[in-house]
């Protein structure tokens, strides 16, 4: 069980977002558990303080669900780790089609455990590298992703998930200037079209971080992403 002072933590931070769902705050303590619990016997997350990981990963997440409608939307997690953030949205928005995509099979085992225990409907856990999963290719209504690479590479992992009129997210700390400067050639390569980088402040804390929302507006070029070494050696 999370102690009364991670529970309460994390209600109040959910009613800062205006977030008041008891049964939302309910699961998404016993996935954070659940987390903590495995990550004794495996690596899923450096922080292991309860309330500091409900800050830094629940509520840094949830922030997604003020700034965008996920209900009934197709979306998928690229780099999920311990499944954040596919995991928390799912949690806040039930009617989402989650797949949750990460290269590292025993992670991807944790999540399909856990999304089982929790009975939770319409996720799917894939174990494989963003690059190699062409039969995704353009099915989502969103792909979202946090703490996996700079924006210049991350884009040609996630864009190509992102059907037309869709949106890729990618999770940053408040010095994402620097990233989008980087990115600015390989986001419209890629289809994209960044449409905004909205900055929240996660509750109970002075952490500001900065949500990259980008347009998919063109397809992407059938030649990406290309090979990880080849994107990692030479970003777009
Ligand atoms: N998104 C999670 C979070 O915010 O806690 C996990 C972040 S962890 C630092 C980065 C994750 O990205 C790892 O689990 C790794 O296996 C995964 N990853 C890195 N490159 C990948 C790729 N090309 N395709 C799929 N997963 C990848």
């Amino acid at each position: 069980m999370l102690n009364e002072n991670a529970v309460s933590v994390l209600r109040d931070g959910l009613a800062a977002y205006g977030l008041t769902d008891g049964a939302a705050a309910e699961a998404l303590g016993e996935y954070l558990e659940r987390v903590l619990e495995r990550n004794r016997v495996m690596n899923l997350t450096a922080i292991t303080d309860p309330v500091e990981a409900v800050r830094l990963h629940l509520l840094d997440c949830a922030a997604l669900v003020r700034q965008y409608d996920f209900a009934g939307k197709r979306v998928i997690d690229v780099g999920c780790g311990a499944g954040l953030p596919g995991m928390p949205v799912k949690l806040l928005v039930p009617s989402v089609s989650l797949t949750l995509l990460d290269a590292t099979e025993k992670k991807i085992d944790f999540l399909r455990e856990t999304a089982s225990a929790m009975g939770l409907a319409d996720v799917t856990c894939t174990a494989k590298r963003a690059e190699e999963a062409a039969e995704l290719r353009e099915r989502f209504d969103a792909a979202v992703s946090r703490a996996v690479a700079p924006l210049n590479i991350l884009a040609e992992l996630c864009l190509p998930f992102v059907r037309m009129g869709g949106v890729f997210c990618a999770m940053k700390a408040k010095s994402a200037g620097e990233e989008l400067r980087a990115a600015s050639r390989a986001i419209p390569t890629l289809g994209g079209r960044v449409r905004e980088c909205a900055e929240y402040t996660i509750p109970g804390t002075d952490v500001t971080h900065c949500a990259v929302w980008i347009e998919k507006t063109a397809p992407t070029p059938s030649g990406y992403p290309r090979r990880y070494a080849k994107i990692k050696q030479k970003p777009l």
